[in-house]
């Protein structure tokens, strides 16, 4: 019998939690600390004192040694420097430990090695980073062993975000503000502050550690850059939701563990499309503590993993030809008295509100689907979206039979009289339609689905953080409810006036919906037509943030300054440069020491073979002609090596960014293409026990 363990009980164990605060504050300080919570503002020096003093107590209780600024600078994944309790002895040699309010709210880690875009000169290395008092501390535990962990902000000296936390932070103050409005005009005056909820879905690979080390592709850019592919893939659709193995319900049931532990409420897990690949979805929670905990939950995959004699693969396409992995962002917005947004609701006031919420969103989401699109862009992402496989590279809206029937009836007559199916709610208002809520989404392939009560944005990439898409969201969410406010605060009669407005929206972007197959052809012919964007690579999609439609979303609502959004293009060109350098060095140093000279080594024993056989008088054409074919794709691997390093060599002597990013995309994965063919094929022919590194039937199989 495995040991037992009781959810209830170490659920958030490792978190300084609202709860622990109310046990171990002063009252006054507690309140002090839930108002700035819920309603911004800073702590005072004395109550951050004590704060300080509780957090350190309770940490060094449960073996905290050291604490750290958790922060999320542009790398996309997080950073800490560790600074030890330890203060001086007295003269006794007895030491006490030392935690001050100054340190828990503000921390100067050197940060010139963090990407900064040119916005802080390299001799210039002081950035600061800020305690979020909305997202709680927890305490890691790792090889270092207990280490209290402070979410915090990180900005520059001067003030810029050098971060992902920074701008989601100020765009769920912009959409709070904004969607207040909105719902005062229905009549809510009770809501004092509207969140935007996110649960993510993780989608994830493992493989066994032992075959992990053999592939160099793997260890230094997560994904394999050769390989033939297994003789079986995921044809049979027997892993989806198929019964989970030992091993991996092993890995399954401490991950799950560890992340209650941290207060992060996983809750969905089973195998996904790929072989040996699994997923894992919270329940959904306020979006900066989302985006904090999808990165605890990505770090924890990969720590558990490890001690399971295992890794965890969180690229988005760790091998060609099969089911990539994404993240499920599914998002929502609530008031502070409990109304979502998303959801049709109960009377007829809510029924108008959300059709005016979503005549809004559609007019964001066509107004700025470029921005969109880019917010879900990363370099392992570019092998999905628009690439070989789904969701496309174009935006579009999915909303369901009903509500498009809806929609349709209200572009076409302006009111819509019929609802396409059974029970209804009354919107009270004769020209709007009375309808209920179709939680049921028949479309997988759409890459903005409205799915009940939310919308689920299917593009972001596996390993990326969150951050982006949610601050996009947000924001463009928030400029369209802020113009939808503007016009009907002014209006004599706001129903009229709300009533010819979700006309107008619905009317004016309609384009953007699409409820048909969008990994058809049909659909890229179509969407060319509504003239939808269809950017297909990263590099491609980095300029969006820059445009004067972006600069002027962004500085209305205090998200990003000019500046912060061009350093962060340059961040984009600057990151995909570098990670493609790395596959091409790793595919140079793999066919280079490894595949050719195995392949060497197998054509010599081709070649005696065929001395030996025919010295004894038989037939050698079978010889022949395997060791032709196999000479003949080493010349071309040969070749297509030498081509690599030369461009690989041009690449980095290329000085200007964003030119060299886009070289890199042209010119050095064309080139690794070209070498991986021919390594492909020689992978079908050669000897299995010559053939160097483990192939994808080991690598997805063997788990
Ligand atoms: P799927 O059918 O895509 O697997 P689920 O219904 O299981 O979707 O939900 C997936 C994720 O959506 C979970 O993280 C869940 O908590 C989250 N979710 C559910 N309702 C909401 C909501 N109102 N706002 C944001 N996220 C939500
Ligand atoms: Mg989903």
């Amino acid at each position: 019998m495995s040991e037992v363990f009781n959810v209830e009980e170490i659920f958030g164990q490792n978190v300084f939690t609202l709860g622990k605060m109310k046990e171990r504050l002063p009252k006054n300080v507690y309140k002090e600390v839930v108002k700035v919570m819920d309603h911004g503002g800073e702590l005072s020096m004395e109550a951050a004192n004590v704060v300080a003093m509780a957090m350190k107590e309770w940490a060094v209780e449960n073996g905290a040694t050291h604490y750290t600024h958790w922060f999320q600078p542009l790398t996309g994944i997080t950073a800490e420097k560790h600074d030890s309790f330890v203060a001086h002895p007295d003269e006794m040699g007895k030491m006490l430990t030392e935690f001050s309010g100054k340190e828990l709210i503000k921390g100067e880690p050197d940060a010139s090695s963090f990407p900064s875009g040119g916005l802080r000169a390299t001799f210039e290395a002081r950035g600061y980073t800020a305690w979020d008092i909305t997202s709680p501390a927890f305490l890691k535990e790792s090889g270092c062993g207990v280490t209290l962990c402070i979410p915090t902000a990180f900005c520059s000296y001067t003030g810029e975000a050098l971060d992902k936390k920074t701008p989601l932070l100020r765009s769920m103050e912009a959409l709070s503000e904004q969607a207040l409005r909105i719902v005062r005009l229905f009549g809510n005056t009770e809501a004092t502050k509207v969140t935007a909820s996110v649960g993510p879905e993780q989608e994830y690979f493992l493989v066994d550690e032992k075959l992990y080390r053999q592939r160099t592709d793997l260890m230094f850019a997560g994904r394999t850059l050769f390989g033939a592919p297994a003789p079986k893939g995921q044809e049979m659709e027997d892993h989806y939701f198929g019964v989970i193995r030992e091993r991996v319900g092993a890995y399954m049931k401490d991950l799950n563990e560890e992340l209650w532990k941290l207060g992060v409420t996983a809750k969905t897990q089973h195998n996904e499309v790929a072989p040996a690949q699994h997923e894992l979805a919270p329940i959904y929670e306020t979006a900066n503590i989302a985006v904090d905990h999808n990165q605890l939950v990505m770090e924890a995959m990969k720590r558990v993993a490890v001690h399971h004699g295992m890794r965890c693969l969180l690229h988005e396409k760790p091998y060609a030809g099969v089911n990539g992995s994404g993240k499920h962002n599914n998002w929502s917005i609530t008031t502070d008295n409990g109304v979502n947004l998303l959801d049709p609701g109960d009377t007829p006031n809510e029924n108008i509100q959300f059709l005016l919420v979503l005549a809004c969103i559609l007019k964001a989401v066509d107004t700025h689907a470029d921005l969109l699109r880019q917010s879900a862009s990363d370099v392992g992402n570019d092998h999905r979206l628009g690439a070989n496989e789904a969701p496309p590279a174009i935006i579009s809206v999915f909303l369901g039979e009903q509500l498009e029937d809806v929609v349709t009836q209200l572009i076409e007559t302006g009111s819509a009289t019929s609802v396409k199916e059974g029970g209804k709610l009354l919107t009270g208002v004769k020209t709007l339609p009375d309808f209920q809520k179709d939680a049921t989404d028949r479309n997988r392939t759409s890459p903005f689905a409205f799915t009940g009560n939310k919308f689920e944005f299917r593009m972001v990439g596996s390993a990326d953080s969150i951050a982006s898409p949610n601050t996009t969201l947000n924001a463009i969410v928030a400029e369209a409810f802020c113009e939808a406010a503007d016009r009907l605060e002014k209006a004599d009669d706001l129903d009229v006036a709300v009533h010819d407005l979700i006309k107008e929206y619905l009317t004016e972007h309609q384009r953007i919906i699409f409820n048909g197959d969008g990994y058809s052809d049909d659909w890229l012919a179509e969407a060319e037509k509504r003239g939808l964007p269809n950017i297909k690579s990263m590099i491609e999609a980095a300029s969006t943030i820059t445009t004067d439609k972006a600069v002027k979303l962004f500085e209305r609502f205090g998200i990003f300054t000019k500046v912060e959004l061009e350093s962060r293009e340059e961040i984009i060109y600057e990151t995909y440069a570098k990670t493609i350098n790395i596959e091409a060095l790793a595919m140079i140093d793999m066919a280079g020491k490894q595949i050719i000279p195995a392949v060497v080594k197998y054509s010599k024993a081709l070649a005696d073979t065929v001395n030996t056989v025919k010295a004894a008088g038989a037939d050698t054409s079978v010889q022949a002609e395997l060791l032709g074919e196999v000479s003949e794709n080493l010349a071309a691997m040969q070749t297509a090596l030498a081509k690599l390093k030369k461009v690989e060599a041009e690449a980095s002597a290329i000085e200007d960014v964003k030119a060299q990013a886009f070289f890199y995309k042209d010119t050095v994965k064309a080139a690794m293409d070209e070498l991986r063919a021919p390594a492909d094929k020689l992978e079908m022919i050669v000897d299995k026990e010559i053939w160097p590194i483990p192939t994808y039937g080991e690598l997805m199989f063997e788990i």
